[in-house]
Formats: C-alpha cells, structure tokens, sequence
C-alpha cells in the first residue's frame, strides 16, 4: 500500500531518487550541432552522451550526406548510449554535418513524434531543428497555425518554428530564420541543419545556455561546455543572448536580429542543471557550488560535528560549507550509481523492506553524530523527509539541513519541468513548517543576495537582475503569453501576412 502526505506524495520508504519523485526541478533537453567533419555523427553522439543529464527521455541525430544529396534521422526513446552506440546505426546517418538532441519533455507527451531533432521539406531544402526551452507562445501561434491551416506532427512546442519558416516570404534563410524566430517568446536555444548550413540561436535574455566550440576546423554549436571536453574540442566562445550563427562553407556569420538587451541566464543552470564540469557564462559551475556552500555558511551555519552532501549535486555545496565552517566533510550518504541500469524490481513485500535503490546511509559517518545535511534545493521537500529519517535510523545524534539556494516558491515556464505551485513546500509552508515537515532539527536556505554574492556579485540588482531567477523571485522575464492567453501584436504580423 502506498503511503501519501497531506500534500497527495507518495512516502514509500524505499524510494529516494529525487528524479523519480519529481522531487527536483529537471533540466529539459540539451542540443549538440557539428559542421564540415568527417565523423560528424559520432561526435554528435558523444557530445550528446556528455549531455545526458539533460535529458534521459529520447535522443535524435539527423545528418546531412553531401555526397548523396540526402538528410538521414535516428531518434528514438531511451538513453543515447541504448541507441547510438550502435556502429551500424551510426553507419546509417552518414554525412560531415550532424545535429541531435537529448529530451526530457515538458511540452508534448514521449512519444516517438516529438522526439527531437524535428524535421521538414521546407521550400529551399529540409531542415532539422533542436531545441533547449520552452515557447511560452507556442499554443496561441499554434492555435492560430492550424486555423490557418497548417497541420502538425508533433505535440511539441518546437514544431511551431518549422511553420513559422516555412510561412516567410523571404529569399535567404537566415531572413525566414530570422522572421520565424520574431514571433516566438521565452526561452530557447536552438541548433538548426539545413543542406548547406548549421544554425544557432539564443533567445534576447539568453535564458538557455549555448557554446561555439571547434575541433579538427569544423565548428560545433552545443548546450554545454562537457560536452566539448568529452571530445578534445577547443572552447571558442558562448553564443550571445540574442545571436544568430550561421555557419557555412564559408565561415561563421553571426546576426543579432533583436535590440540589444541585458543576459539574463537562468540561474539554476549553476545551482543544479549544468555538470560541474561545465563552464556557463564564463563560471565554473563546480566552483559557483562550491560558493554557495561558503555563503550558506556565512548566513546560516550549523553545530554539528560532520557535514554530509545530498550526493551527488549537493557535493560541492557541501565541501564549500565544511571548508568555511571548519566541521569535517563525511560521506554520510552513498549514492548507488547503477539504479538507472538496475532491472531488479522490488516486490511489494520487499519494498516493505525498506530497499534503499539509489542512497544508503553511511553508518560509520553518522552514528553518534550531530549532522548537517547540504542539498543543492529543495522542491516538493518528500526526499529531504526520507533523507532526514534515514539519518536518523543510521543512529545521527541530531540532523540538520541546509540548501545552498533560496525556496523555491514559483514554478518555470522556460524549458523546466516544475511541480504545480501548491506542490512546492515553500510555497505551502514557512521556514518553520518546512523545518517540521521534513523532521529536522533545523533548516536554512540561502538568501537570494547569497546566492547573487556566490555568483560573484555584490547582491541581486531588483531594477535589472543579472540573472532569470523567477522560481525564486516570482519575477517572470518574458511575457506568459500561453498563461495570460492574450495574443500580442507582434504575432499577428506573420500569421496576417500568411492569410
Ligand atoms: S524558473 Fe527561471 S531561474 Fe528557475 S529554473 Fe526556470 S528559468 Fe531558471
């Protein structure tokens, strides 16, 4: 029988993957685009393998075959190791220019047709497309698509891009790029094939992250800097908020089609989304964690005798705030690295058992002790209850917590996949209720200055805010066209012209 909380979430002992819970706000997507190098779909599918933390639903690759004047496309659901470390599937994508994509999905169900990269014949050639993000227009143009009589293929927001430029008028691509991408609002980055070209963009606030990388002479468009690393490629620059690249047979072309405005990143790309190997925005996401520590424990230490990481994303939070708290730094918690792979179903009976898949206390860390538990955030807060009591079953003197960002108390609408607001604890209890929720002898968060402090900045500027930080803040950057359903005169242009 499965035990819920007054909040309807299931408490079942065994189960502490915050994923599985949807006990943490999860990353949608990451893309990966290479142009003019002979192993273009391998690398292609090593850098998306390099970017699996960004989405574990699908993956899709689509190469151009210069020689034979052809696109091929491989997307299917599951990992990308399940698919594309297939020789003779990598065979069936040949060509020196390649585009794919991981998904998790938040728009669209996961289904085989909404997998990503999306193609389309347009007029000029085909085009592939992979989108990191989310439209916050994307049903009002795809309500007005439809009326006009376009027919979709997918569920999924992305595809209104394909209609958009397939509608322009104009000669060049870049221009029907450049219309369709006018119309849309909120967050994207994007890398696009067509025969002759790979494409880039980043929408105006630069919400969604993306890198220009290089290997070998062929220039590569990717979501993370790893997934550069994972194949010796060399870091050229990030993409700028707003900017177009085009990449070609004769170079790289950048556009900036929009005016000019302040980047805004999404913050929690460095909290919890990005690998701490990756370097966003010209930061070490590693050492951005490891600075939350330090603040957190400037703002909200702890007596107690060890620190112990929620592994593994609250590990460089932790080391941080065991560093300038001067408490020793124990692996109290072991992560099992194999769930994923795992194919022993518990029975019922051995649920009750309290089977513990993916974490396990430490015994010889805690017994005795007075701990304080670090995590990277804390979301619908029934991980942090399981945590908390396995701590204390493991025989912990006294059992406090600490998480290195601000409660969230307002959900995402750019590409995250985020519980409903009434799921969010901070945004149903105060400090203290959630402090007594999970059953600790204490809680904190950082503070939303400390946070902007751990990104380097004196404190968070509320006239122009350096970073996207609305889960936090309730300060949504863009318009939520889709969720105020009033359509804006922009979109009308288009969809006037197309009647
Ligand atoms: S709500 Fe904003 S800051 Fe939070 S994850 Fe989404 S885009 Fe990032």
């Amino acid at each position: 029988m499965s035990v819920s909380n007054e909040l309807g979430q299931s408490l079942d002992r065994d189960n502490l993957d915050k994923q599985a819970m949807g006990d943490t706000l999860r990353e949608e997507c990451g893309v990966f685009g290479i142009f003019g190098h002979p192993d273009a779909t391998a690398l292609t599918a090593l850098g998306l393998h390099a970017l699996q933390h960004r989405g574990q639903e699908a993956s899709g690759i689509v190469a151009y075959d210069n020689e034979a004047k052809r696109f091929h496309s491989e997307r299917r659901l599951g990992l990308v190791g399940d698919t594309f470390s297939k020789r003779h599937v990598i065979e069936r994508l040949p060509g020196s220019a390649a585009v794919g994509h991981v998904r998790y999905s938040t728009t669209g169900e996961t289904i085989l047709r909404n997998v990503q990269p999306l193609f389309a014949e347009l007029d000029g050639g085909g085009f592939a497309v992979a989108h990191n993000g989310n439209l916050t227009n994307a049903l009002s143009l795809r309500r007005q698509l439809v009326r006009d009589g376009a027919i979709m293929q997918s569920t999924s927001d992305t595809e209104v891009i394909l209609h958009l430029l397939a509608r322009s008028k104009r000669a060049r691509f870049v221009e029907r790029f450049v219309d369709a991408i006018r119309e849309i609002e909120g967050a994207y980055s994007f890398v696009g094939l067509t025969n002759k070209k790979l494409v880039g963009a980043r929408d105006p606030l630069g919400i969604r992250p993306l890198v220009l990388g290089e290997l070998d002479g062929a220039p590569i468009l990717t979501s993370e800097t790893c997934a550069l690393d994972i194949i010796g490629a060399k870091f050229v620059r990030d993409v700028e908020n707003g900017e177009v690249i085009i990449v070609g047979e004769a170079g790289i072309e950048s556009h900036k089609p929009f005016p000019v405005m302040q980047p805004r990143p999404c913050i929690f790309e460095y909290i919890y989304f990005a690998r701490p190997d990756s370097v966003v925005g010209g930061k070490s996401v590693y050492q951005v964690r490891r600075n939350l520590g330090t603040e957190l424990a400037k703002e909200s230490p702890a007596t107690a005798d060890v620190v112990v990481p929620v592994p593994d994303s609250g590990v460089p939070a932790a080391i941080g705030f065991a560093q300038a708290s001067n408490i020793p730094y124990e692996l109290g918690i072991i992560r099992n690295h194999y769930v994923g792979r795992t194919f022993i179903e518990p029975t019922q009976q051995i649920r009750e058992l309290g089977v513990r898949m993916k974490h396990s206390a430490n015994r010889a860390a805690v017994a005795g002790k007075r701990i304080v538990l670090i995590d990277d955030s804390l979301v619908r807060g029934t991980t942090s209850v399981k945590i908390v009591r396995m701590m204390r079953e493991a025989g912990a003197k006294e059992v406090h917590f600490r998480i290195a960002s601000p409660p969230i108390t307002h959900p995402d609408f750019y590409g995250i996949d985020t519980p409903d607001k009434d799921k969010l604890l901070a945004a149903t209890y105060d400090l203290e209720g959630m402090r007594n929720y999970i059953g600790a002898d204490s809680l904190a968060f950082l503070s939303v200055d400390g946070l902007y402090r751990a990104m380097g900045h004196e404190k968070r500027n509320p006239e122009k805010p350096q970073y996207t930080d609305h889960c936090f803040t309730g300060e949504y950057p863009t318009p939520l066209t889709d969720k105020t359903g009033e359509i804006t005169p922009r979109q009308l242009s288009l969809l006037a012209e197309a009647s």
